[in-house]
């Protein structure tokens, strides 16, 4: 019997929808600033999508669109100003930075209660001692797929193929702290498939179509496709969906899995980063 499909754009739906409920009946709206900077048209692609669920969501946005050739001391002031300002709960600075800019020291300038992306040192920090307070929301939608199966985690082998500081490691944490046996593999990893062979739950994040093919899948398995690549025009994954699909248990499709998930989690952080702000006041 192929795959069941896990359906990420209704589970996310869901999600908004309840969202949009519980926004609508606040006197204060949640505050979200998209910051873009240059013109690479997939970053375009993701602030837009993020843009239009936020206002779907009833909450408030505001975006910022930067030339390619900013400087880093004008967007460390753009990022300051926005730490300082208090209609805006989460700051989101889209990846990748123009090469003049230090990704690492834009992103951990955004206070870590504003951080609504999870990028920073200190909340990295606090996803690894296992107080998560903003976690990756791609890692958040990825846990989110794998739970909405009704497959547990706890006990399970888990194998991440991938290892990015925002989703491949964020990913095994997360997991882990689920008490799942965690494996993960990359671009220097020997004989990948000995170790996806084993898996209960398969993550793929690591940008490279058809990377997992069928015979590197356990029968059964909960497989999580994170990849976006593009392809002759067409959005692919990682994973070669449709002869997967004959062999494992649960599968996400791309496009409509693990994306539409990743813009619903990042709604959910920025409301929490309200809660937090109002916290501290
Ligand atoms: P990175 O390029 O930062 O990391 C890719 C990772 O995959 C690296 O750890 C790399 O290994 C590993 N890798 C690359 N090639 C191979 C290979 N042949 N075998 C095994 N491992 C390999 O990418 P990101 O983590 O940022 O993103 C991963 C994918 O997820 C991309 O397609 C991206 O577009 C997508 N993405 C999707 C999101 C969503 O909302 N659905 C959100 C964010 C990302 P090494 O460390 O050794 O180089």
């Amino acid at each position: 019997m192929p795959a069941k499909i896990i359906d990420g754009r209704k589970i996310a739906d869901k999600i908004l929808n309840n969202l949009k409920s519980k926004i609508k009946n606040m006197k204060e709206k949640p505050g979200l600033a998209l910051v873009l900077i240059g013109d690479n048209p997939a970053s375009e692609i993701y602030v837009s999508s993020k843009e239009r669920a936020f206002k779907e969501v009833e909450g408030y946005c505001e975006r910022y669109k930067l030339d390619s050739n900013i400087g880093e001391l004008d967007l460390l002031k753009l990022v300051n100003d926005l730490n300082q300002n208090p209609k805006i709960h989460g700051i989101l600075v889209q990846l990748p930075l123009p090469k003049q800019i230090d990704e690492n020291l834009v992103t951990n300038s955004i206070l870590p209660h504003k951080d609504v992306d999870g990028f920073t040192s200190v909340n990295l920090g606090h996803l690894m001692s296992g107080n998560t307070i903003l976690a990756p929301a791609t890692a958040r939608a990825v846990l989110h797929l794998i739970e909405s199966t009704g497959t547990g985690i706890e006990g399970k082998n888990a194998v991440v193929v991938g290892r990015s500081n925002i989703v491949g490691k964020p990913v095994a944490l997360m997991l882990l702290e689920k008490n799942a046996t965690v494996t993960v593999c990359h671009s220097k990893t020997k004989n990948i498939a000995e170790h996806t062979k084993k898996a209960d739950i398969l993550v793929a994040a690591a940008g490279k179509p058809k990377l997992i093919t069928r015979d590197m899948v356990k029968q059964g398995a909960v497989v999580i496709d994170v990849g976006i690549n593009r392809v002759n025009g067409k959005i692919v994954g990682d994973v070669d969906f449709e002869n997967v699909r004959e062999i494992a248990g649960f599968i996400t499709p791309v496009p409509g899995g693990a994306g539409p998930m990743t813009i619903a989690m990042l709604m959910e952080n920025t409301l929490k980063a309200m809660e937090l702000a109002n916290k501290i006041k």
